[in-house]
């Protein structure tokens, strides 16, 4: 038994031509640019043209705490799309692109999986389009600027032990997390500590994946806070005349790549930011081209409902002016029996009873989502060691909180085993429930905000913070900053900062240890426990067994 790898699914896949693609979104060839022959980017000027048009409707897929079982957000987005196309819906997907460093550290991609994935995803997985590149090297031209205009006199009076813009690097590199720099004499500049994150934490990727065309990136990038002055005063990337050339380097990365399904069913892949220190969520600009293209578009958001689901809402939703329709939190009996106490080792073995009191954490996540004002169903994603009982314990339990639980057999069998919560999915998004409102209005004080998040979506008592994060919250609101949503940094792990504690606990305490202002992104960062911007290689890294073969075919990646 058993079914082929991810890679070997991919690289059987019948692709079509990316222009007949196009084609089934009406996106004349013209107005696709080919990144060879299964690869696009959209125009922009194609995308200007659609704004009359009226927009499809936004389903969002999102999900329990993960769990080291998997749960297959990516996977049931892919599958939900090819299950709207199969049942004579006009439907496409939108989801992030992947990170190149981290899978060279585990194995893993971000294309889906088994008969639900997206095509080519080696590329997706590597260098795709070069977006990432882009943004690194935009990125890393303003942290030039930055060292220069200190070395030639520093008119701007920076204080050089407080430029807050850091270097990035699309890799896994722990090395780098912290440096000094202009080492080695005059000609070099001033020494000073710094450091590297990785591409996808950089400011410039959240503001891309937010910004509505490139007039609104260029003045997201010029508001950036690249550093302060002695007197504590802000300097932006506009100050150090940055934001110009940093457009023109991200010119063609804003453009939306356009790429397909094992099935043939157009799929946009698009920006990529972290969902802890930024929103977790594809490009608005490829979100809102894909409403005016099709009328059923689904999408996912990083981590668990708690995280990902909030930010989609809270940011991404309120500052782009979306309005789903309709929620899908994928949930599998493996997950849900690890929220019910059970060790991963155990998870082979059927345990109805951890499927029941893991529900709790489902049950957690439905009621959230629903406190958004948007119909939500269960999407079970079935894994081959599921049991009928169990399954009926997920289903049972969740019908109990009104909601519809869809056994979902899309790994397995694409399209034709998610016909049904395809189906479930169309009915919701068409009966004009929803009813979508953020969770706090954006007059409300920035502590208040966190508050709010933690109370509501995490069941906690409170919120404990130093006077110092309070003193910053304040001078961010007297310098203008009040109205901006909270991205909240926690564990995606569990409702709780400690990533140990899973199902639905409530009345504990949520730290928040610092926060950050993305003035250009337009959020401050909550940052609630510890949080890694520069990931690090395992012990024995993927990469020590990805090479090519005689065929010339990648081996190692998944
Ligand atoms: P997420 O988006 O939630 O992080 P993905 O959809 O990327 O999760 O899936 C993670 C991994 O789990 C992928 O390698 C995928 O092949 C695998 N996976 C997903 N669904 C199933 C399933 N039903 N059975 C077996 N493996 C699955
Ligand atoms: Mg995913």
């Amino acid at each position: 038994m058993g079914q082929p790898s991810d890679i070997e699914i991919a690289r059987a896949a019948a692709k079509k031509p990316i222009q007949e693609i196009g084609a089934k979104l009406d996106i004349p060839a013209e107005q696709l640019l080919p990144y060879g022959h299964d690869k696009a980017k959209v125009s922009a000027g194609f995308i200007a043209a659609q704004a009359g048009k009226p927009d499809g409707k936004l389903i969002l897929v999102t999900a329990i705490n993960p769990t080291p079982a998997g749960e297959g957000k990516t996977t049931t987005t892919v599958g939900l799309g090819d299950g709207l196309n199969r049942i004579g819906k006009r439907a496409v997907i939108c989801i992030r692109e992947a990170s190149l460093g981290p899978n060279f550290g585990m194995k893993g991609g971000a294309a889906g999986g088994g008969h639900a994935q997206v095509v080519p995803m080696e590329d997706m997985n590597l260098h795709f389009t070069g977006d990432f590149h882009a943004i690194t090297s935009a990125h890393n031209l303003l942290a030039a600027m930055i060292d220069n205009h200190i070395y030639w006199g520093n008119d701007l009076d920076i204080d050089i032990r407080r430029v807050t813009w850091r270097r990035v690097l699309d890799m896994n590199d722990r090395a780098l997390r912290q440096v000094v720099t202009s080492l080695g004499g005059v000609a070099n500049g001033f020494p000073r500590e710094t450091g590297f994150d990785i591409t996808v934490a950089s400011e410039v990727m959240a503001i891309l994946c937010l910004a509505s065309d490139l007039s609104d990136l260029k003045r997201r990038l010029g508001d950036m806070i690249v550093a302060y002055r002695r007197d504590k005063s802000p300097v932006t990337c506009r100050d150090i005349g940055a934001d110009g050339a940093m457009t023109v380097l991200l010119k063609d990365a804003m453009q939306p790549n356009l790429v397909q399904t094992l099935e043939n069913n157009p799929a946009f892949v698009h920006g990529g930011p972290f969902a802890n220190i930024a929103h977790g969520c594809n490009s608005v600009v490829a979100t809102r081209t894909a409403l005016k293209l099709a009328d059923y578009v689904v999408t996912e958001a990083g981590f668990g409902a708690d995280l990902g689901a909030e930010k989609f809402f809270d940011i991404k939703c309120r500052k782009a002016g979306l309005k789903p329709s309709c929620a899908v939190i994928v949930a599998t009996c493996r997950a849900l029996k690890m929220n019910g106490g059970v060790a991963k080792a155990d998870l082979g073995a059927e345990n109805v009873d951890a499927v029941r009191a893991g529900c709790a954490n489902l049950a957690r996540h439905i009621s959230n989502v629903k406190g958004f004002g948007v119909p939500v169903v269960v999407a079970i994603n079935h894994f081959v060691t599921d049991t009928d009982a169990e399954i009926q314990a997920l289903k049972d339990g969740v019908a109990e909180l009104g909601v519809e639980a869809v056994l979902c057999k899309h790994w397995a069998n694409g399209s034709a085993g998610i016909e049904d919560l395809a189906k479930r999915v169309a009915e919701l998004a068409d009966s004009g429930e929803a009813d979508f409102k953020p969770l706090y209005p954006d007059e409300m004080p920035l502590l208040d905000k966190i508050e709010t998040v933690a109370k509501k979506i995490y069941g906690a008592g409170e919120v404990v913070a130093d006077q110092s994060v309070r003193n910053q919250l304040k001078e961010w609101e007297a310098a203008g900053h009040g109205s901006l949503p909270v991205c909240m940094a926690k564990t995606q792990y569990s409702f709780t900062t400690d990533p140990n504690v899973r199902g639905a606990p409530s009345g504990h305490s949520i730290p928040v240890r610092e926060v950050r202002l993305s003035a250009g992104a337009g959020f401050v960062v909550a940052i609630c426990g510890e949080i890694m911007t520069m990931p690090g290689l395992p012990s024995v890294p993927a990469a020590n067994s990805i090479t090519l073969n005689a065929n010339g075919h990648i081996e190692g990646l998944f």
